[in-house]
């Protein structure tokens, strides 16, 4: 089967949700050592540091097939930990990010849906060799194959101009021909002309030659053609794969977001081809990162097929996220810590988060006022922070940018106590709103 990819690499970055804004990363040292206040996190080091650990091991392909939960009160930063490693990982290392009762739909399976959250979890990094294009940004490597102990020389040309590529490469080819100059001789290229001088083996020892002038570059000799094929690479899902190969599906379904359900016996021709392509040295495999937030809303048939793909060869890194104690494990009577399966339990990294200080929510605070360009005066800071103390840190997050809409109601350029106290009366937190909830029996339908 001719198995086909798409040309260009969609990336499916994650969809930061205003929430979150404000997360650029997981705020590690290159000790991985987390830092009190950096990439927008604040507080929780045991967890960011563990975050931090394991998502090195996910750079180092070390940990495709495991799984990790995050467990802790809600509002403790389980998801912002997430996002944090999502932003860390590279571009073509994919993260995704579903809530667990995502994959209960009409639409398709609880198995299908998790399948296909797996198989977008998982990059395939294809090489491929094409001709340049005119008018494309190419760059000229002349020596490829440069070691030992002098300098290296290496001379990249960007150029769009088919002509200049030419020009050069034979400019260079003729020249080192005529002068008989050998692979690992020095030469001088003129950047101008590309006029191509033959020195002495003596003068790479004698001179820095890569630090001379501008105009002239000192390169030691190729010791092929020059090439007029690059490589390219890009990476796709397995998932994109799938959904291109599929014949009632095809290219469009990936952008309508709708792939219905893709047959089993497509996704293992589609698996037997990357093993291929790995094996002929055009495919790497680039385990990802699924992470299943609210994971307690999976019943005990996902659990089970969860715990089985974990297994599997092509798996990426699982990541699941919970606020529950012990509580039921869905589709059955039996209790158990964070609602998961203990078999499934046994296999995970459990990573807990806890409760904040209030001097951390107080940072926290200010971070996102700067990320809503939201100026509060030091004593509605104080009186937000306690507030959040009180109630929580996403309601008191949630009434910054209420409590700015009443500030400017009255022409006033900063937030102030003021405002805070309206909002606070306008919008209920939870504890009220159960209080009032109590109050209204009788009266509210049940
Ligand atoms: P839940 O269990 O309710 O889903 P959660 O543990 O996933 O909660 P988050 O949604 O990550 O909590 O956090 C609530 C808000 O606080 C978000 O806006 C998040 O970005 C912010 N936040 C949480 N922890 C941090 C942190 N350590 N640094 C900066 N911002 C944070």
């Amino acid at each position: 089967m001719a198995v086909r990819f798409p040309e260009l690499a969609l990336h499916l970055s994650p969809l930061l949700t205003g929430a979150h804004s404000h997360i650029r990363g997981l705020g590690l040292d290159d000790r991985l050592e987390p830092r009190a206040n950096a990439q927008g996190m604040v507080g929780q080091p045991k967890a960011r540091k563990a975050a931090g650990m394991i998502l090195k091991m996910v750079q180092e392909g070390r940990i495709a097939g495991r799984a990790m939960l995050f467990a802790g009160p809600p509002s403790t930063g389980k998801t912002a930990i997430a996002l944090g490693m999502a932003q860390t990982l590279g571009s073509d290392v994919p993260f995704t990010m579903i809530a667990a009762s995502e994959v209960f739909s009409l639409s398709m399976s609880k198995t299908e849906a998790l399948t296909q959250a797996l198989r977008r979890s998982i990059g395939v990094r294809i090489r491929e060799e094409t001709e340049i294009i005119e008018g494309e940004v190419v760059e000229i490597q002349i020596d490829r194959s440069l070691t030992g102990a002098t300098k290296t020389g290496k001379l990249t040309i960007k150029t769009t101009d088919m002509e200049t590529i030419y020009d050069l490469g034979t400019k260079m080819i003729d020249s080192l021909s005529k002068e008989k100059v050998l692979a690992g001789d020095v030469v001088s290229i003129d950047k101008a002309s590309g006029k191509v001088s033959k020195l002495g083996r003596s003068f790479a020892r004698s001179r820095d030659y890569d630090a001379m002038g501008a105009d002239t570059k000192f390169v030691r000799c190729p010791e092929g053609e020059i090439q007029k094929r690059k490589e390219v690479v890009h990476t796709v899902s397995l998932h994109e794969i799938d959904v291109i190969n599929s014949r009632t599906q095809g290219f469009l379904a990936l952008f309508a977001g709708d792939t219905g359900e893709i047959k089993p016996e497509l996704r293992n021709q589609i698996n037997t081809k990357v093993t291929e392509w790995r094996e002929e040295g055009k495919a790497e495999i680039v385990p990802g990162v699924l992470f299943i937030d609210e994971v307690h809303m999976l019943d005990i048939e996902c659990f089970s097929f969860l715990n089985r793909a974990l297994e599997n060869d092509l798996a990426p890194l699982v990541i699941m996220a919970s606020n529950r104690g012990l509580a039921r494990v869905r589709g059955t009577k039996i209790q158990s810590p964070h609602g998961l399966p203990v078999d499934l339990l046994d296999r995970v990294l459990i990573v807990s988060t806890k409760p904040y200080e209030e001097q951390d929510i107080q940072q926290i605070i200010q971070i996102r006022c700067e990320e809503e360009d939201v100026t509060l005066t030091s004593e509605a800071l104080n009186v937000l922070t306690t507030m959040a103390v009180q109630t929580t840190l996403r309601y008191a997050l949630n009434l910054i940018s209420c409590a700015q809409i009443l500030a400017r109601k009255r022409k006033a350029e900063n937030v102030d106590v003021e405002d805070l106290r309206r909002a606070y009366t306008y919008f209920m937190d939870e504890k009220r709103s159960v209080q009032w909830l109590k109050e209204q029996q009788g009266s509210l339908m049940f």
